[in-house]
Protein backbone atom coordinates (compact mmCIF):
# COMPACT_ATOMS: atom_id res chain seq x y z
CA UNK A 1 0.00 0.00 0.00
CA UNK A 2 1.26 3.02 -1.14
CA UNK A 3 1.81 5.56 1.70
CA UNK A 4 2.23 3.37 4.41
CA UNK A 5 4.79 1.05 6.32
CA UNK A 6 2.61 -1.02 7.98
CA UNK A 7 2.56 -4.29 6.53
CA UNK A 8 -0.60 -6.35 5.65
CA UNK A 9 -0.24 -9.82 7.68
CA UNK A 10 -2.39 -12.79 9.74
CA UNK A 11 -2.13 -14.20 12.84
CA UNK A 12 -4.04 -17.65 14.29
CA UNK A 13 -5.31 -18.36 17.13
CA UNK A 14 -7.49 -21.42 19.08
CA UNK A 15 -9.51 -18.67 20.60
CA UNK A 16 -9.32 -15.06 19.92
CA UNK A 17 -11.61 -12.70 22.47
CA UNK A 18 -13.12 -9.21 21.85
CA UNK A 19 -13.25 -7.00 24.23
CA UNK A 20 -10.87 -6.80 27.24
CA UNK A 21 -13.82 -6.15 29.88
CA UNK A 22 -15.55 -7.53 32.63
CA UNK A 23 -16.13 -10.71 30.61
CA UNK A 24 -13.66 -10.65 27.95
CA UNK A 25 -10.42 -10.92 30.44
CA UNK A 26 -11.95 -13.86 32.53
CA UNK A 27 -12.91 -15.59 28.94
CA UNK A 28 -9.55 -15.01 27.56
CA UNK A 29 -7.57 -15.92 31.42
CA UNK A 30 -10.21 -19.22 31.09
CA UNK A 31 -9.29 -20.32 27.82
CA UNK A 32 -5.87 -19.99 28.45
CA UNK A 33 -5.72 -21.94 31.73
CA UNK A 34 -7.58 -24.66 30.17
CA UNK A 35 -5.14 -25.01 27.47
CA UNK A 36 -5.34 -22.90 24.62
CA UNK A 37 -3.78 -20.70 22.79
CA UNK A 38 -5.47 -17.00 22.94
CA UNK A 39 -5.69 -13.20 21.11
CA UNK A 40 -7.41 -10.92 23.41
CA UNK A 41 -8.25 -7.78 21.22
CA UNK A 42 -9.05 -4.81 22.53
CA UNK A 43 -10.34 -1.47 20.77
CA UNK A 44 -8.82 0.86 23.45
CA UNK A 45 -5.31 1.64 24.49
CA UNK A 46 -6.04 -0.10 27.52
CA UNK A 47 -7.77 -3.15 28.67
CA UNK A 48 -10.77 -2.93 31.28
CA UNK A 49 -13.63 -2.13 29.63
CA UNK A 50 -16.34 -0.06 31.89
CA UNK A 51 -14.71 0.27 35.26
CA UNK A 52 -11.79 1.57 32.90
CA UNK A 53 -12.94 3.63 30.39
CA UNK A 54 -15.96 4.54 31.70
CA UNK A 55 -15.60 4.28 35.38
CA UNK A 56 -18.69 2.33 36.51
CA UNK A 57 -15.95 1.31 38.94
CA UNK A 58 -18.84 0.06 41.56
CA UNK A 59 -19.77 -3.51 41.56
CA UNK A 60 -23.33 -4.98 42.16
CA UNK A 61 -24.98 -8.21 42.46
CA UNK A 62 -23.73 -11.20 43.08
CA UNK A 63 -22.40 -14.17 43.48
CA UNK A 64 -18.67 -13.04 43.02
CA UNK A 65 -16.62 -16.30 41.74
CA UNK A 66 -14.01 -17.44 39.77
CA UNK A 67 -11.76 -15.35 38.14
CA UNK A 68 -13.79 -12.44 39.18
CA UNK A 69 -13.13 -13.19 43.13
CA UNK A 70 -9.25 -13.66 42.40
CA UNK A 71 -9.48 -9.84 40.22
CA UNK A 72 -11.70 -8.63 43.45
CA UNK A 73 -9.10 -9.89 45.97
CA UNK A 74 -5.81 -8.35 44.06
CA UNK A 75 -7.61 -4.96 43.72
CA UNK A 76 -8.24 -5.51 47.73
CA UNK A 77 -5.27 -6.19 48.50
CA UNK A 78 -3.64 -4.17 45.99
CA UNK A 79 -5.25 -0.54 45.76
CA UNK A 80 -6.99 0.24 49.28
CA UNK A 81 -5.50 3.26 50.39
CA UNK A 82 -5.17 1.72 53.55
CA UNK A 83 -3.28 -1.11 51.84
CA UNK A 84 -5.71 -3.66 54.16
CA UNK A 85 -7.31 -6.07 52.76
CA UNK A 86 -11.54 -5.83 52.63
CA UNK A 87 -12.65 -8.50 54.58
CA UNK A 88 -14.88 -9.86 54.14
CA UNK A 89 -14.80 -10.20 50.85
CA UNK A 90 -16.00 -6.96 49.31
CA UNK A 91 -19.42 -8.80 49.28
CA UNK A 92 -21.26 -5.35 50.69
CA UNK A 93 -21.22 -7.93 54.38
CA UNK A 94 -19.26 -4.89 55.78
CA UNK A 95 -22.03 -2.66 55.46
CA UNK A 96 -19.78 -0.85 52.48
CA UNK A 97 -20.02 -0.34 48.60
CA UNK A 98 -16.75 -0.53 47.14
CA UNK A 99 -15.38 0.99 43.97
CA UNK A 100 -11.91 0.70 42.63
CA UNK A 101 -9.43 3.76 40.86
CA UNK A 102 -10.10 2.60 36.90
CA UNK A 103 -6.04 2.44 36.97
CA UNK A 104 -6.48 -0.29 39.75
CA UNK A 105 -8.45 -2.74 37.24
CA UNK A 106 -6.40 -1.88 34.44
CA UNK A 107 -3.09 -2.80 36.95
CA UNK A 108 -5.20 -6.24 38.03
CA UNK A 109 -5.67 -6.86 34.46
CA UNK A 110 -3.00 -6.79 33.36
CA UNK A 111 -1.08 -8.66 36.38
CA UNK A 112 -3.52 -11.67 35.83
CA UNK A 113 -2.77 -11.16 31.86
CA UNK A 114 1.12 -11.44 32.03
CA UNK A 115 1.01 -14.75 34.40
CA UNK A 116 -0.73 -16.65 31.39
CA UNK A 117 1.97 -16.96 28.85
CA UNK A 118 -1.16 -18.68 26.50
CA UNK A 119 -2.84 -15.22 25.78
CA UNK A 120 -1.43 -12.04 23.80
CA UNK A 121 -3.47 -9.30 24.25
CA UNK A 122 -3.50 -6.55 21.15
CA UNK A 123 -4.87 -3.27 22.05
CA UNK A 124 -6.02 -0.82 19.84
CA UNK A 125 -7.40 -3.29 17.73
CA UNK A 126 -11.03 -2.73 16.63
CA UNK A 127 -12.64 -5.54 15.43
CA UNK A 128 -14.58 -4.70 12.11
CA UNK A 129 -15.62 -8.15 10.27
CA UNK A 130 -15.39 -11.39 10.79
CA UNK A 131 -14.15 -14.35 8.93
CA UNK A 132 -17.12 -16.70 7.84
CA UNK A 133 -18.06 -19.02 5.89
CA UNK A 134 -21.75 -20.41 4.97
CA UNK A 135 -22.56 -23.90 5.33
CA UNK A 136 -26.17 -24.63 3.37
CA UNK A 137 -26.97 -27.81 5.13
CA UNK A 138 -29.16 -29.40 2.97
CA UNK A 139 -33.24 -29.65 4.71
CA UNK A 140 -32.02 -27.42 7.10
CA UNK A 141 -34.60 -24.26 7.27
CA UNK A 142 -31.13 -21.98 7.84
CA UNK A 143 -27.97 -21.95 6.42
CA UNK A 144 -25.11 -22.26 9.11
CA UNK A 145 -22.61 -19.27 9.48
CA UNK A 146 -19.61 -20.51 10.52
CA UNK A 147 -17.23 -17.53 11.98
CA UNK A 148 -13.34 -18.41 11.35
CA UNK A 149 -12.11 -15.17 12.56
CA UNK A 150 -11.72 -11.80 12.87
CA UNK A 151 -10.86 -8.74 10.69
CA UNK A 152 -8.93 -5.93 13.01
CA UNK A 153 -8.97 -2.69 11.77
CA UNK A 154 -5.68 -1.44 10.42
CA UNK A 155 -4.14 1.59 9.79
CA UNK A 156 -6.13 3.92 6.81
CA UNK A 157 -5.37 2.76 3.44
CA UNK A 158 -4.18 -0.87 4.46
CA UNK A 159 -5.94 -3.95 4.86
CA UNK A 160 -7.47 -5.04 8.04
CA UNK A 161 -5.30 -7.56 9.78
CA UNK A 162 -6.90 -11.01 9.24
CA UNK A 163 -6.84 -13.28 12.99
CA UNK A 164 -8.29 -16.93 12.79
CA UNK A 165 -9.05 -18.94 15.27
CA UNK A 166 -11.36 -21.99 16.14
CA UNK A 167 -13.62 -20.19 17.96
CA UNK A 168 -14.39 -16.59 18.81
CA UNK A 169 -15.90 -14.88 21.91
CA UNK A 170 -17.77 -12.10 21.84
CA UNK A 171 -16.88 -10.32 24.64
CA UNK A 172 -17.43 -6.46 23.11
CA UNK A 173 -20.55 -5.29 25.13
CA UNK A 174 -22.26 -4.50 22.31
CA UNK A 175 -23.13 -7.87 20.39
CA UNK A 176 -21.82 -6.55 17.12
CA UNK A 177 -20.25 -9.96 16.53
CA UNK A 178 -23.55 -11.08 16.64
CA UNK A 179 -24.84 -8.97 14.08
CA UNK A 180 -22.06 -9.48 11.27
CA UNK A 181 -22.10 -13.05 11.73
CA UNK A 182 -26.25 -12.17 10.60
CA UNK A 183 -27.46 -13.49 13.75
CA UNK A 184 -31.06 -12.92 15.33
CA UNK A 185 -30.23 -9.54 17.30
CA UNK A 186 -32.64 -7.43 19.64
CA UNK A 187 -32.44 -3.83 20.78
CA UNK A 188 -34.24 -1.96 23.18
CA UNK A 189 -37.91 -3.70 23.98
CA UNK A 190 -39.43 -6.88 23.25
CA UNK A 191 -42.86 -7.80 22.84
CA UNK A 192 -45.47 -10.16 24.56
CA UNK A 193 -45.04 -12.35 21.28
CA UNK A 194 -41.73 -12.11 21.57
CA UNK A 195 -41.07 -14.41 24.15
CA UNK A 196 -44.08 -15.06 25.81
CA UNK A 197 -43.41 -12.49 28.75
CA UNK A 198 -47.16 -11.35 29.85
CA UNK A 199 -45.08 -8.61 31.20
CA UNK A 200 -44.25 -6.92 28.09
CA UNK A 201 -45.35 -4.41 26.12
CA UNK A 202 -47.63 -5.45 22.77
CA UNK A 203 -45.75 -2.74 20.88
CA UNK A 204 -41.83 -3.00 19.78
CA UNK A 205 -39.41 0.09 20.70
CA UNK A 206 -35.96 1.16 20.11
CA UNK A 207 -35.20 2.62 23.54
CA UNK A 208 -32.77 1.21 25.76
CA UNK A 209 -31.85 2.36 29.40
CA UNK A 210 -30.43 5.96 29.60
CA UNK A 211 -26.61 6.15 29.29
CA UNK A 212 -24.31 7.92 32.06
CA UNK A 213 -21.47 9.94 32.12
CA UNK A 214 -19.13 9.15 35.33
CA UNK A 215 -16.63 10.91 36.87
CA UNK A 216 -14.36 11.15 40.39
CA UNK A 217 -13.66 14.07 42.34
CA UNK A 218 -10.53 14.50 44.55
CA UNK A 219 -9.97 16.69 47.14
CA UNK A 220 -6.79 18.51 46.91
CA UNK A 221 -6.76 21.22 49.88
CA UNK A 222 -8.72 21.84 52.65
CA UNK A 223 -11.38 24.58 53.16
CA UNK A 224 -15.14 25.24 52.86
CA UNK A 225 -17.13 22.36 51.16
CA UNK A 226 -19.76 23.42 48.78
CA UNK A 227 -23.25 23.94 50.08
CA UNK A 228 -25.50 20.97 48.93
CA UNK A 229 -28.32 23.57 47.40
CA UNK A 230 -24.99 24.75 44.86
CA UNK A 231 -25.42 21.23 43.41
CA UNK A 232 -27.39 20.50 40.70
CA UNK A 233 -28.37 16.61 41.40
CA UNK A 234 -25.94 14.08 42.29
CA UNK A 235 -23.58 14.89 45.11
CA UNK A 236 -21.16 12.71 46.68
CA UNK A 237 -21.66 9.26 45.99
CA UNK A 238 -18.92 7.02 47.27
CA UNK A 239 -15.59 8.06 49.56
CA UNK A 240 -13.15 6.05 48.72
CA UNK A 241 -11.02 6.78 51.94
CA UNK A 242 -13.61 6.53 54.59
CA UNK A 243 -12.94 2.56 53.70
CA UNK A 244 -14.90 3.22 50.67
CA UNK A 245 -17.79 3.03 52.64
CA UNK A 246 -21.12 4.57 51.16
CA UNK A 247 -20.75 8.52 52.77
CA UNK A 248 -24.26 10.00 53.59
CA UNK A 249 -23.67 13.84 52.01
CA UNK A 250 -23.72 15.24 55.40
CA UNK A 251 -21.18 12.88 56.61
CA UNK A 252 -19.12 13.78 53.55
CA UNK A 253 -18.93 17.32 54.43
CA UNK A 254 -17.24 16.80 57.46
CA UNK A 255 -14.40 15.41 56.05
CA UNK A 256 -12.09 17.69 54.29
CA UNK A 257 -10.13 14.89 52.14
CA UNK A 258 -11.94 12.09 50.14
CA UNK A 259 -11.88 11.04 46.42
CA UNK A 260 -15.46 10.51 45.21
CA UNK A 261 -17.41 8.25 42.68
CA UNK A 262 -19.76 10.09 40.95
CA UNK A 263 -23.05 9.28 38.22
CA UNK A 264 -22.32 12.58 36.98
CA UNK A 265 -25.09 12.81 34.41
CA UNK A 266 -27.69 11.06 32.98
CA UNK A 267 -28.82 11.04 29.02
CA UNK A 268 -30.71 9.31 26.52
CA UNK A 269 -29.18 8.18 23.76
CA UNK A 270 -31.03 8.00 20.42
CA UNK A 271 -29.03 4.54 19.64
CA UNK A 272 -26.42 3.23 21.71
CA UNK A 273 -25.47 1.05 18.56
CA UNK A 274 -24.11 4.22 16.52
CA UNK A 275 -20.77 5.96 17.27
CA UNK A 276 -21.76 9.18 16.54
CA UNK A 277 -25.27 8.95 18.59
CA UNK A 278 -22.91 8.24 21.69
CA UNK A 279 -20.45 11.00 20.41
CA UNK A 280 -23.62 13.44 21.16
CA UNK A 281 -24.66 11.61 24.03
CA UNK A 282 -21.36 12.30 25.52
CA UNK A 283 -21.07 15.98 24.57
CA UNK A 284 -24.39 16.53 26.08
CA UNK A 285 -23.63 15.21 29.18
CA UNK A 286 -20.45 17.35 29.87
CA UNK A 287 -22.86 20.33 29.56
CA UNK A 288 -24.93 19.20 32.10
CA UNK A 289 -21.51 18.23 34.52
CA UNK A 290 -20.25 21.63 34.03
CA UNK A 291 -22.14 23.01 36.64
CA UNK A 292 -21.17 20.69 39.30
CA UNK A 293 -17.48 20.46 38.29
CA UNK A 294 -17.21 23.98 38.88
CA UNK A 295 -18.41 23.63 42.05
CA UNK A 296 -16.25 20.98 43.19
CA UNK A 297 -13.50 22.97 41.20
CA UNK A 298 -14.25 25.65 43.18
CA UNK A 299 -14.28 23.58 46.40
CA UNK A 300 -10.47 22.51 46.14
CA UNK A 301 -11.52 19.55 44.05
CA UNK A 302 -9.64 17.83 40.94
CA UNK A 303 -12.17 17.06 38.50
CA UNK A 304 -11.46 13.68 36.32
CA UNK A 305 -14.46 12.46 33.60
CA UNK A 306 -14.94 9.26 31.35
CA UNK A 307 -13.08 9.29 28.77
CA UNK A 308 -16.66 7.00 27.39
CA UNK A 309 -20.21 7.91 28.22
CA UNK A 310 -21.71 4.21 30.25
CA UNK A 311 -23.93 2.43 27.95
CA UNK A 312 -26.11 -0.07 29.80
CA UNK A 313 -27.74 -1.24 27.13
CA UNK A 314 -26.98 -2.28 23.36
CA UNK A 315 -27.70 -5.56 21.52
CA UNK A 316 -28.64 -9.12 22.87
CA UNK A 317 -27.89 -11.91 20.60
CA UNK A 318 -30.69 -14.51 19.89
CA UNK A 319 -29.32 -17.72 21.10
CA UNK A 320 -30.36 -21.34 21.40
CA UNK A 321 -31.84 -20.67 24.95
CA UNK A 322 -33.55 -17.11 25.53
CA UNK A 323 -33.54 -16.04 29.16
CA UNK A 324 -37.18 -14.87 30.17
CA UNK A 325 -38.52 -13.03 33.28
CA UNK A 326 -40.05 -16.62 33.94
CA UNK A 327 -36.33 -17.86 34.72
CA UNK A 328 -35.94 -15.28 37.73
CA UNK A 329 -39.39 -15.36 38.74
CA UNK A 330 -39.13 -19.37 39.08
CA UNK A 331 -35.49 -19.31 40.40
CA UNK A 332 -34.74 -21.76 37.19
CA UNK A 333 -31.40 -24.00 37.70
CA UNK A 334 -30.73 -25.48 34.18
CA UNK A 335 -29.10 -28.53 33.64
CA UNK A 336 -26.39 -26.69 31.75
CA UNK A 337 -26.05 -23.48 34.23
CA UNK A 338 -22.70 -22.23 33.65
CA UNK A 339 -23.05 -19.10 35.86
CA UNK A 340 -25.37 -17.67 39.05
CA UNK A 341 -26.67 -14.95 39.05
CA UNK A 342 -28.33 -13.00 42.38
CA UNK A 343 -29.24 -9.71 41.11
CA UNK A 344 -32.98 -8.12 40.67
CA UNK A 345 -34.10 -6.38 37.92
CA UNK A 346 -32.43 -3.13 37.34
CA UNK A 347 -34.64 -1.48 34.20
CA UNK A 348 -34.06 2.03 35.31
CA UNK A 349 -37.89 2.04 34.69
CA UNK A 350 -40.87 1.12 36.92
CA UNK A 351 -40.78 -2.85 37.43
CA UNK A 352 -44.69 -2.51 38.40
CA UNK A 353 -47.06 -4.63 36.58
CA UNK A 354 -50.71 -4.27 37.96
CA UNK A 355 -50.60 -4.54 41.51
CA UNK A 356 -47.63 -6.70 41.17
CA UNK A 357 -43.75 -5.29 42.30
CA UNK A 358 -41.70 -8.01 40.22
CA UNK A 359 -38.40 -6.87 41.99
CA UNK A 360 -40.06 -8.68 44.69
CA UNK A 361 -41.08 -11.66 42.99
CA UNK A 362 -38.00 -12.56 41.34
CA UNK A 363 -35.36 -14.83 42.53
CA UNK A 364 -31.53 -16.20 41.86
CA UNK A 365 -31.24 -18.31 38.90
CA UNK A 366 -29.11 -20.09 36.47
CA UNK A 367 -27.66 -19.11 33.54
CA UNK A 368 -27.55 -22.24 30.88
CA UNK A 369 -25.04 -22.57 28.53
CA UNK A 370 -27.04 -22.40 25.63
CA UNK A 371 -27.74 -18.69 26.14
CA UNK A 372 -24.68 -18.18 24.87
CA UNK A 373 -24.63 -19.97 20.86
CA UNK A 374 -26.40 -17.80 19.02
CA UNK A 375 -28.27 -19.82 16.61
CA UNK A 376 -27.33 -20.26 13.71
CA UNK A 377 -23.40 -20.17 13.92
CA UNK A 378 -20.57 -22.37 14.91
CA UNK A 379 -17.50 -21.05 15.89
CA UNK A 380 -18.88 -17.92 17.56
CA UNK A 381 -19.66 -17.41 21.46
CA UNK A 382 -21.37 -14.32 23.59
CA UNK A 383 -19.99 -13.14 26.65
CA UNK A 384 -21.03 -10.22 28.68
CA UNK A 385 -23.85 -8.54 28.78
CA UNK A 386 -25.15 -9.41 25.10
CA UNK A 387 -26.04 -13.50 26.03
CA UNK A 388 -29.71 -14.60 24.81
CA UNK A 389 -32.15 -12.84 27.04
CA UNK A 390 -35.24 -11.28 26.86
CA UNK A 391 -34.86 -6.83 27.91
CA UNK A 392 -36.52 -7.63 31.38
CA UNK A 393 -33.56 -10.61 32.51
CA UNK A 394 -30.46 -8.39 30.44
CA UNK A 395 -30.89 -5.70 32.97
CA UNK A 396 -30.13 -8.01 35.72
CA UNK A 397 -27.62 -10.44 34.30
CA UNK A 398 -25.37 -6.98 32.78
CA UNK A 399 -23.60 -6.36 36.03
CA UNK A 400 -20.27 -7.19 36.53
CA UNK A 401 -19.56 -10.04 38.82
CA UNK A 402 -22.38 -11.67 36.74
CA UNK A 403 -21.23 -11.04 32.71
CA UNK A 404 -17.33 -12.13 34.84
CA UNK A 405 -18.77 -15.45 34.75
CA UNK A 406 -20.60 -15.41 31.85
CA UNK A 407 -17.23 -14.62 30.59
CA UNK A 408 -15.19 -17.05 32.23
CA UNK A 409 -18.01 -20.41 31.06
CA UNK A 410 -17.27 -18.94 27.37
CA UNK A 411 -13.70 -19.08 27.56
CA UNK A 412 -13.58 -22.62 29.73
CA UNK A 413 -16.22 -23.88 27.30
CA UNK A 414 -14.23 -22.50 23.76
CA UNK A 415 -11.43 -24.22 25.29
CA UNK A 416 -12.63 -27.77 25.76
CA UNK A 417 -14.08 -27.76 22.42
CA UNK A 418 -10.37 -26.87 20.44
CA UNK A 419 -8.97 -29.69 22.57
CA UNK A 420 -12.13 -32.11 21.67
CA UNK A 421 -11.68 -30.88 17.78
CA UNK A 422 -15.43 -30.61 18.38
CA UNK A 423 -18.16 -27.76 17.92
CA UNK A 424 -19.51 -25.84 20.48
CA UNK A 425 -22.54 -27.00 20.88
CA UNK A 426 -21.02 -30.76 21.64
CA UNK A 427 -19.13 -29.22 24.66
CA UNK A 428 -18.80 -32.13 27.54
CA UNK A 429 -21.18 -30.57 30.15
CA UNK A 430 -20.51 -31.84 33.23
CA UNK A 431 -16.78 -31.25 32.38
CA UNK A 432 -17.35 -27.58 31.86
CA UNK A 433 -19.22 -27.33 34.82
CA UNK A 434 -16.75 -29.16 36.80
CA UNK A 435 -14.08 -26.47 35.71
CA UNK A 436 -16.46 -23.79 37.04
CA UNK A 437 -16.95 -25.44 39.89
CA UNK A 438 -20.73 -24.82 39.79
CA UNK A 439 -23.81 -27.24 40.91
CA UNK A 440 -27.45 -25.86 42.02
CA UNK A 441 -26.53 -26.08 45.55
CA UNK A 442 -24.25 -22.92 45.26
CA UNK A 443 -27.53 -21.00 43.84
CA UNK A 444 -28.46 -18.63 46.62
CA UNK A 445 -31.73 -19.57 47.48
CA UNK A 446 -33.73 -16.08 49.17
C1 LIG B 1 -23.36 3.97 33.91
C2 LIG B 1 -23.28 2.53 34.26
C3 LIG B 1 -23.35 2.16 35.60
C4 LIG B 1 -23.22 0.82 35.95
N1 LIG B 1 -23.20 0.51 37.27
C5 LIG B 1 -22.80 -0.74 37.62
C6 LIG B 1 -22.51 -1.01 38.97
O1 LIG B 1 -22.63 -0.15 39.85
N2 LIG B 1 -22.09 -2.27 39.28
C7 LIG B 1 -21.94 -3.24 38.33
O2 LIG B 1 -21.53 -4.36 38.67
N3 LIG B 1 -22.23 -3.01 37.04
C8 LIG B 1 -22.64 -1.77 36.66
N4 LIG B 1 -22.89 -1.49 35.35
C9 LIG B 1 -22.89 -2.60 34.36
C10 LIG B 1 -21.53 -3.12 33.96
O3 LIG B 1 -20.52 -2.17 34.10
C11 LIG B 1 -21.53 -3.59 32.50
O4 LIG B 1 -22.70 -4.24 32.18
C12 LIG B 1 -20.34 -4.51 32.29
O5 LIG B 1 -19.17 -3.73 32.28
C13 LIG B 1 -20.47 -5.29 30.99
O6 LIG B 1 -19.28 -6.00 30.77
P1 LIG B 1 -18.91 -6.48 29.30
O7 LIG B 1 -17.61 -7.20 29.41
O8 LIG B 1 -20.07 -7.21 28.72
O9 LIG B 1 -18.77 -5.13 28.44
P2 LIG B 1 -17.84 -3.85 28.61
O10 LIG B 1 -17.53 -3.53 30.02
O11 LIG B 1 -18.50 -2.78 27.80
O12 LIG B 1 -16.48 -4.27 27.89
C14 LIG B 1 -16.45 -4.47 26.49
C15 LIG B 1 -15.04 -4.20 25.97
O13 LIG B 1 -15.03 -4.51 24.58
C16 LIG B 1 -14.34 -3.49 23.86
N5 LIG B 1 -14.86 -3.49 22.49
C17 LIG B 1 -16.11 -3.15 22.09
N6 LIG B 1 -16.23 -3.27 20.74
C18 LIG B 1 -15.02 -3.71 20.30
C19 LIG B 1 -14.52 -4.03 19.00
N7 LIG B 1 -15.30 -3.92 17.91
N8 LIG B 1 -13.24 -4.44 18.89
C20 LIG B 1 -12.44 -4.55 20.00
N9 LIG B 1 -12.87 -4.26 21.24
C21 LIG B 1 -14.15 -3.85 21.40
C22 LIG B 1 -14.67 -2.21 24.64
O14 LIG B 1 -13.73 -1.20 24.41
C23 LIG B 1 -14.63 -2.74 26.08
O15 LIG B 1 -13.33 -2.66 26.62
C24 LIG B 1 -23.06 -0.17 34.94
C25 LIG B 1 -23.00 0.20 33.60
C26 LIG B 1 -23.09 1.54 33.27
C27 LIG B 1 -22.95 1.91 31.83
Amino acid sequence: MSGSNIRFESLEADVIVVGAGPSGVPAALAAARNGAKVILLEEDAVPGGAPVDMYVAMICGGPRRGIYSEIINYLNENHTLDRQPIIPFNNGEDGCNHWYLPYAYADAIMHFINQEPNITLITNAKVVGLITANDEITGAENSLTTVAGVLVENSPGTQPLEIRAKVTIDATGTGILGEMAGCDVRYGADTKADFGEEFAPEEKDNVVMPCTLMYITQRLQAGPMPDKDELKRGGFVEDKLNRWASAAYDQALQNNRGIYLHWGATVACEDTRDSIALGKAYLQALEMIKHNARVWYNHGFTVHIAPKIGVRECRRVIGDYVLTIYDMLDGTYHHDTIALSSYGLDTWGSTKVGDKELNKLVKPYGIPYRALIPKNTEGLLIAGKSISGSRFVCSSYRVQPIVAQIGEAAGAAAALAVKAGQGLRSVNITKLQSILNIDESQLPRK
